[in-house]
C-alpha cells in the first residue's frame, strides 16, 4: 500500500507507533547498558580480589588484571590472552539456545532454580574464576599442555579458589550438587572405551567454535570430579605449583 493510500488519522496512528517503538528501543538499550555497568563492576571487583589473592602468597603477577569487556553475542565465557581480555555474556543478550540449554538443566536441578541463577553462578562466578586461571597460566605455565591439560587446570582452580572461604565453599558446594544432577540427565560426552583427554583434544575445536552441549558437560565433569578429589591441592598449593620457577619439579 502507498502513503497516498493511508489516511491522515493512519498516518498519524502510523507515526505515534513509530515514536512508542522508538521509545522502547531506547531504554531497552539503556537498561542493557545499565546491566552491563553492574556486571562489569561485580565482575572487575572478583577479578580484584583473585589477583589480591594470588600476591598474598608472595607471587608476582607480571601481567596486570584482564579487562572485562561484556560481548553482546559470542561463546559465554573465554580468555583473549593475545589482548588480555576476558569476555562475557549476560543472560538477557545470550543466544536463544545457550537460554534454552540452562533454562533446560535448571529444571533437572529439581530445586526450583531457574536458567538465570544457574547461568550466573555458573559464569559470573565459577567459570569467570576459570578463565582467570587462562589468565594465570599464560604467565606462570612453562611447559607445554594440551587443550584438556590446561582446561582441567583451570577448573580445578576455579573450585580450589571458590574453597577457600567458608561461605563461598558452601556456595560451591550446592552448585556442584546442581551439576551432578544435570549430568546424570545429559549423554557423557565421552563415547565408552575412549579416553576422555584424547576424546576431548580430538573434538576440543569443533566443540568450542559450534557451541557443543559436549564441550560444557566435559567442563561440568572436571568441576564435580575436581569437588570430588579428596587429594585436591588447596588454591594456595596450585598457585605455588604453577609459579615455580622452569626446571624445579612440579
Ligand atoms: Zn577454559
Amino acid at each position: 500500500m502507498s502513503l497516498d493510500g493511508l489516511s491522515r488519522g493512519t498516518l498519524r496512528h502510523f507515526k505515534n507507533l513509530v515514536v512508542a517503538s522508538l521509545l522502547l528501543l531506547t531504554s531497552a538499550t539503556a537498561q542493557n547498558a545499565t546491566a552491563d555497568r553492574a556486571l562489569l563492576s561485580t565482575l572487575n571487583a572478583r577479578a580484584s580480589r583473585f589477583a589480591s589473592d594470588v600476591r598474598a602468597q608472595g607471587i608476582n603477577i607480571p601481567l596486570p588484571v584482564p579487562a572485562i569487556r561484556i560481548d553482546q553475542d559470542a561463546q559465554v565465557a573465554r580468555y583473549d590472552n593475545e589482548k588480555n581480555v576476558v569476555h562475557m555474556l549476560r543472560w538477557d543478550t545470550a543466544s536463544m539456545r545457550a537460554r534454552a540449554t540452562f533454562n533446560l538443566m535448571a529444571i533437572y536441578c529439581k530445586d526450583g532454580t531457574t536458567g538465570k541463577s544457574l547461568f550466573s553462578e555458573s559464569y559470573d562466578r565459577l567459570f569467570f574464576t576459570h578463565e582467570l586461571a587462562h589468565w594465570l597460566q599464560l604467565q606462570f605455565r612453562n611447559q607445554s599442555a594440551d587443550h584438556y591439560a590446561l582446561e582441567l587446570e583451570a577448573n580445578r582452580m576455579a573450585v580450589a579458589y571458590w574453597s577457600q572461604r567458608p561461605n563461598d565453599r558452601i556456595w560451591l558446594g550446592r552448585l556442584v550438587e546442581r551439576y551432578r544432577k544435570i549430568l546424570t540427565q545429559l549423554p557423557s560426552p565421552v563415547p565408552n572405551g575412549q579416553r576422555p583427554s584424547d576424546y576431548f583434544n580430538k573434538n576440543y575445536a569443533a566443540w568450542v567454535d559450534n557451541g557443543k552441549l559436549e564441550y560444557g558437560t566435559s567442563q561440568l565433569t572436571m568441576v564435580v570430579q575436581a569437588w570430588d578429589d579428596r587429594d585436591r591441592p588447596t588454591f594456595a598449593e596450585m598457585i605455588h605449583s604453577l609459579a615455580k620457577p622452569s626446571g624445579t619439579s612440579r
